[in-house]
């Protein structure tokens, strides 16, 4: 493992926590790879940590999973003087991060992303949560991290599909906020595709700056915040009704794509800047289109239990031009799914 960020978050915990419990929460694939070598990191530093471990992937982001999670706390003794360290990818962020929301109230969580996902996007802005069979992300709380670390290097050992679901996040992030971040992107892609270290930090560093302004202007969305949305009214449905056989990154790739379309018609998103959006995406090697072989009955259930549905009207948050979403508090429009959105996932 390399020592850069992950030996500094290891010396920032010993001093900020002296006298808790640490608790380092990973699945099983990042337990083996880095978990335990934090473990050693921590107690070089005197901390005696506990590394817990879940099965990786998207279906043991439940409410079973926590349970089980807290079980082995409570084995642990852990009380409020917990702090919660989820080094992993965006599953093992929001189930760690739900954990630390609700052991005794709430105690610290530490985040360590380790996939590109949970670094430019996930591990910021104390959205945590757990799916249930009805949904995703149905139960869950606002709990900010005390710390992020991020530390590209550990990117090395993500396989090639979960790397590229990550720079869908970071196209949508460009998309909604930052007209130069995706000239970037686009200038970059041969260099981030090789995972040029350089050029993924800097992409990390921007998507956190950004992200972070919009988290800060509206901590529990009530408004704003939406705009991180683009492209997951239809990207949350990709994932339930494809029983997360497609992972969220390319999920959000397909949405980004679809809503992009919606958008032309809608926002008036000129129709070369959806262009440039798909093909952008289709350069990182994402998805575009829908799958074969998907009920769209499913789909469109799946599209009106989104969270941002009101009155039983979906919603989705279309941006006017790359780098522009339309002003005001209510960044969303109301959509129909089967006149809206199922025509342009269907059509090739
Ligand atoms: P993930 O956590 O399942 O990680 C994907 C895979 O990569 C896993 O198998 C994991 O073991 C492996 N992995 C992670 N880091 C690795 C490394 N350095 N080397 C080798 N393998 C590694 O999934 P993800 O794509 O990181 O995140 C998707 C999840 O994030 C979804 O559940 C999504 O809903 C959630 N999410 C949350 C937010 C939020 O704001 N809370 C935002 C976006 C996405």
């Amino acid at each position: 493992m390399a020592s850069g960020a992950l030996a500094l978050a290891a010396t920032d915990l010993a001093r900020t926590f002296p006298d808790f419990l640490e608790v380092v929460v990973s699945d099983t694939r990042v337990a083996r790879l880095y978990g335990r070598r934090f473990v050693q990191l921590l107690a070089a530093r005197g901390v005696e940590a506990a590394l817990l471990t879940f099965p990786a992937g998207e279906r043991f982001k439940t409410r079973e999973t926590k349970a089980l999670l807290e079980d082995l706390l409570l084995k642990r003794g852990a009380g409020r003087d917990t702090v919660v360290v989820a080094l992993g990818g965006g599953v093992t962020g929001d189930l760690a991060g739900f954990l630390a929301a609700t052991w005794h109230r709430g105690v610290p969580l530490v985040a360590i992303p380790t996939s590109l996902l949970a670094m430019v996007d996930a591990a910021l802005g104390g959205k945590t949560a757990v799916d249930l069979p009805g949904g995703k992300n149905l139960v869950g709380a606002f709990h900010q991290p005390v710390s992020l670390w991020a530390d590209v290097r550990v990117l090395r050992t993500l396989p090639a599909r979960t790397f590229r679901a990550g720079l869908a996040e970071a196209v949508k992030t460009a998309t909604v906020l930052d007209a130069a971040l995706f000239r970037g992107l686009e200038a970059d892609v041969s260099r981030l595709v090789l995972r040029d270290e350089r050029s993924i930090a800097r992409i990390v560093a921007r998507c956190l700056v950004l992200k972070g302004r919009v988290v800060v202007s509206d901590e529990r969305e009530a408004g704003r915040r939406a705009v991180l949305n683009f492209g997951h009214t239809v990207a949350h449905a990709v994932e339930a009704a494809t029983d997360y056989r497609v992972s969220h990154g390319e999920a959000v790739s397909i949405g980004v794509v679809a809503e992009a379309r919606l958008a032309e018609r809608v926002t008036g998103l000129p129709r070369a800047h959806a262009h440039r959006i798909e093909a952008l995406l289709a350069a990182f090697g994402l998805p575009v289109r829908l799958p074969a072989g998907i009920d769209p009955k499913r789909l469109v259930r799946a599209m009106g239990r989104d969270k941002k549905t009101r009155a039983g009207v979906v919603r989705c948050a279309l941006p006017e031009k790359i780098g522009r979403m339309p002003a005001g508090d209510d960044p969303t429009v109301p959509v129909d799914p089967t006149l809206d959105l199922l025509p342009l996932l269907v059509r090739n």
